[in-house]
């Protein structure tokens, strides 16, 4: 089979409509829209254009199906969780090869994306039941324990950027609680919603438990609103996290936040400066630079700028730009090409108000919506690539006296993400985290997510936490269980 020919049947083996009961049926009306390629600017194919109607029926399958599961005891969730595990590794490539031409990732970097979920599943797979155990209180006389119960379904409001970590790492420890879950995926990605709609059934899943809604943002506000939802979780902007947030907070819901970031990546005078480099190239262009936890502000110390400056142009210039599809190609192109529009608008204004380019600063190739790597130096707060989350491959080179300088302008932004801290010292390192205004730090390393670790932000970066243990209690009642002492009773006689 030729690649033209296993891309057309992977597209084609991918549903095209709504999952309605145990089959799959045309939208309401019949409505459908196109999926662009984002690589050629190519139809892939058309998919259901999902109704509000439609949205409610997959909401009514999800809840009707949230009280069985809730009974469901853990170990047998476990069981259907190792299920998704394992088709995401049977399917890994046919997987990856859809996002990449969904949304442009190069295909390495896809297919360890859908290995990644994979763990993701396996973890919470493995340490649920552990992870909500129940605690005891010693409260004196009378007994006393929080237990972890399910809430009900969940909304979960998913970006493109990472279409399958992002959804697993939500919908693993949400199912091992014990609820229900409705994913409103990006509208660039719905293939790749279809596809991960079908792992959860054809992992066992009980029907309905997990229903993909194909709406567009703007129809989701009277999902939020319905009374079948119980809470809900977005990870995309800050702008849409706001929206949400209102409409959660209206109707009295809580709600976890993944929102932007602008994460600093700090070089400190006394850092391994090729190890930084090195590591800050990678740290900026994973995902074409579209990574909420891309390091975007580089804050070097003087001393040790010019050096750092070469090494970081050397490492960015021999990063491969191209056809995503070839296993070697490090930078796609950008998912949508509204995208590369406001990333142009970035770079130029900033270039306007002093930004020296160091490297290049214009589109690449003759279709698709790639951009060539971007270095851009003494870039001050007030540019937009410093004030603003920017959301593909540019980084800003910022220039700062001290460590001192640095933790300010770090926090100088209204995110709180990550943020990389670079230096041999390890003791100072750990006490000027204490000052970063953001939900993790790395010292001497790349800001990823874990699924044993817990990820999230601070700020307009959102609230609540993803992954770990604090990841699974967020959606859950936390029920507190007294037990006084039993009143007027005798003591239950010996049994002969
Ligand atoms: P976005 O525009 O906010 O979209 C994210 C999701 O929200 C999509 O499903 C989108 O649907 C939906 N949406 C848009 N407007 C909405 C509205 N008014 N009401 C309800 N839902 C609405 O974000 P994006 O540009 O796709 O994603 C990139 C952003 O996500 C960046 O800011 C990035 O930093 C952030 N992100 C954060 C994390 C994290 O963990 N903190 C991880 C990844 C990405 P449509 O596609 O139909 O518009």
């Amino acid at each position: 089979m030729t690649s033209k020919d296993r891309e057309a049947a992977v597209i084609a083996a991918v549903p095209k409509q709504l999952l309605i009961g145990d089959a799959w049926r045309e939208a309401e009306g019949g409505a459908t829209l196109p999926v662009e390629d984002p690589s050629t600017g190519a139809t892939l194919c058309d998919v259901a254009d999902a109704t509000p109607a439609d949205g409610m029926a997959a909401l009514e399958e999800a809840a009707a199906a949230q009280g069985d599961w809730a009974a469901t005891a853990p170990r047998r969730r476990s069981e259907i969780l190792h299920d998704a595990f394992r088709l995401l590794m049977e399917r890994q490539d046919d997987l990856a090869l859809l996002m990449t031409l969904e949304m442009g990732k190069p295909i390495a970097q896809a297919e360890a994306e859908v290995e990644k979920s994979a763990a993701g599943c396996r973890h919470y797979a493995e340490h649920a039941e552990q992870y909500l155990e129940d605690t005891h209180t010693n409260t004196g006389r009378e007994k006393g324990y929080v237990r972890w119960l399910p809430i009900g379904p969940i909304l979960a409001v998913m970006p493109w950027n990472f279409p399958f970590w992002q959804v697993f790492r939500f919908a693993a420890p949400a199912l091992m609680a014990g609820n229900a879950a409705v994913v409103k995926h990006a509208s660039n990605v719905p293939q790749c919603a279809l596809a991960i709609e079908e792992v959860f059934r054809d992992a066992s899943f009980p029907e309905g438990l997990v229903r993909t809604l194909l709406l567009a943002g703007a129809q989701v506000e009277p999902v939020i609103a319905d009374r079948r939802v119980r809470a809900v979780t977005l990870t995309g902007s800050s702008a849409t996290g706001a929206r949400i947030a209102a409409a959660a907070g209206q109707a009295l819901k809580k709600a976890v936040l993944e929102l932007g970031g602008s994460d600093p990546f700090i070089v400190l005078r006394d850092a391994d400066l090729a190890a930084a480099a090195a590591t800050g190239v990678r740290a900026r262009h994973q995902n074409a630079g579209q990574s909420c936890i891309a390091a975007k502000r580089f804050l070097i110390a003087d001393a040790v700028r010019d050096d750092f400056e070469r090494l970081f142009v050397q490492g960015v210039e021999a990063l491969r730009i191209g056809d995503p599809l070839d296993a070697a190609t490090q930078i796609g192109p950008l998912a949508r090409h509204d995208l590369r529009e406001n990333l142009e608008r970035q770079i130029s204004g900033s270039i306007r108000m002093g930004a020296r380019l160091l490297t290049g600063g214009k589109r690449w190739g003759d279709r698709g919506a790639f951009y060539t790597p971007t270095v851009l130096a003494d870039v001050t707060p007030d540019m937009p690539v410093f004030s603003e989350e920017t959301f593909g491959p540019v980084a800003a080179l910022v220039n700062v006296r001290d460590a001192d300088e640095a933790i300010d302008l770090a926090n100088r932004t209204e995110y709180g993400l990550g943020a990389n801290l670079w230096t041999r010292d390890i003791a100072t390192a750990e006490t000027l985290a204490r000052r970063i205004e953001s939900g993790q730090v790395f010292i001497n390393g790349m800001v990823a997510s874990d699924p044993r670790l817990p990820f999230g932000g601070v700020k307009h970066s959102g609230f609540g936490r993803e992954l770990s243990s604090f990841g699974i209690r967020e959606f859950v009642n936390i029920q507190t269980v007294w037990i006084g002492p039993a009143q007027g009773t005798q003591p239950t006689p010996k049994a002969e």
